[in-house]
């Protein structure tokens, strides 16, 4: 790693207030909290005072703000939270300031005050372009409303622009996904994260499902979609970079390479989770007892776990596996002074025999049918 990389750090910022709650959502996000706002901004900031004085020296390389939804509280709150991140850390080589957001929190008057703080790439939640769908999941926009945002953001002076697709949902039809791939398209987005729908236990999705009301989806439908997402987005001039998500060159998401990379990053806000210095932790997600633990402690890391060196090697391959382009055999050697094929060799053979695996010169990467059976490799390296 470059002297750059070793003293870099991604800051994430959480915002968990959402207007309503979608019914697949089961992130660190709450509806009908509003009242709450004040507190964890105040909360929020101390946190980020308290901890940043053990970080001095770390170059922000990336800064996200995150949710629930940050762009549903007042915008003031989040050119104050970004001022003071500017205040504490050094900035000067940060390249990428990524602000999530959801059509329908959006106004032409928000999105300058977003640019002049300094966000320099929005990635909006879009998640279907029919109406029929955002209604079913709970979503609180129409289609409308995210292209009255994206044409906002433009004028705004937004020049990288991710949205966010889900496919999977159990009433989705093949003619649904591709009237969504298709019409996102027409807007030309700079990058594009389509998701694979995860059942999470507990959502009202998950109990539709299990009461009868829906059948999940086929697993050939599934792939049928993810077919036609990787082939109309390679000929619209995208590259597939990572197993979910696609741009158009030079538009990777810094921000989350970092992370695919095993990079350093902190967390701020009530369940964000942060790497540095080889220990994993995570704040708790429950809003009050943030607030109450920030005022008492300066933080609220409820869990952490130092990362021994087998573990990073293995977070290292399983991470890199999730990235097109692989494994770079050679990094990993200078990086952990292990030759990968030495230590993994059972493995990767099995791997290769199954045709989940290839070399590709001084890389090793999933294969197409790999793409499809992801967790399987990934659990070889748990
Ligand atoms: S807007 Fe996003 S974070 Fe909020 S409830 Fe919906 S999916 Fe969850």
């Amino acid at each position: 790693m470059s002297d750059l990389c070793k003293n870099s750090l991604s800051i994430y910022v959480h915002f968990p207030f959402c207007k309503r709650k979608c019914t697949y959502c089961d992130f660190a996000s709450y509806q009908g909290m509003e009242h709450l706002i004040p507190a964890y901004m105040n909360a929020l900031q101390d946190e980020i005072k308290s901890r940043s004085m053990s970080l001095n020296g770390k170059k922000i390389s990336t800064v996200y703000f995150g949710g629930g939804t940050p762009t549903y509280p007042d915008p003031l709150f989040i050119r104050k939270i970004m001022g003071l991140l500017h205040e504490l850390f050094d900035f000067s080589m940060c390249q990428e300031a990524t602000l999530e957001a959801n059509p329908g929190t959006l106004t032409p008057q928000s999105l300058k005050i977003y640019q002049s703080t300094g966000f320099n790439r929005l990635s909006i939640g879009l998640q279907s372009v029919n109406d029929h769908e955002l209604k079913k999941i709970g979503r609180i926009h129409r289609f409308e409303d995210f292209t009255g945002s994206f044409k906002h953001a433009r004028e705004a002076g937004f020049d990288n622009i991710s949205a966010d697709l889900i496919f999977g949902f159990p009433w989705q039809t093949f003619v649904d996904w591709r009237n969504s791939v298709d019409t996102l398209l027409n807007l030309n987005p700079e990058h594009i994260s389509c998701y694979d729908l995860i059942l999470e236990e507990g959502t009202p999705l998950y109990r539709h499902i299990k009461n009868g009301q829906y059948t999940e989806m086929s697993d050939v439908l599934n792939r049928q979609m993810y077919d036609y997402l990787l082939e109309t987005l390679k000929k619209a001039g995208y590259k597939h970079y990572e197993i979910s998500n696609f741009a158009k060159p030079g538009y990777e998401s810094k921000h989350n390479m970092n992370y695919w990379k095993t990079g350093d990053y902190i967390g701020f806000g009530a369940g964000a989770h942060s790497y540095i210095n080889y220990v994993r932790s995570c704040n708790t997600d429950d809003i009050l007892e943030y607030i109450s633990k920030v005022k008492e402690q300066g933080g609220a890391v409820v869990e952490s776990e130092a990362i021994d060196f087998i573990g990073r090697m293995s977070e290292f391959a399983m991470l890199g596996f999730r990235l097109t382009d692989g494994i770079d055999l050679k990094e990993f050697k200078e990086r952990f002074e292990v030759n990968f094929m030495d230590y993994y060799r059972e493995k990767i053979e099995g791997l290769l025999k199954k045709e989940l695996i290839i070399f590709s010169e001084n890389k090793i990467c999933l294969t197409r049918k790999g793409l499809d059976y992801a967790n399987l490799v990934f659990m070889e390296f748990i």
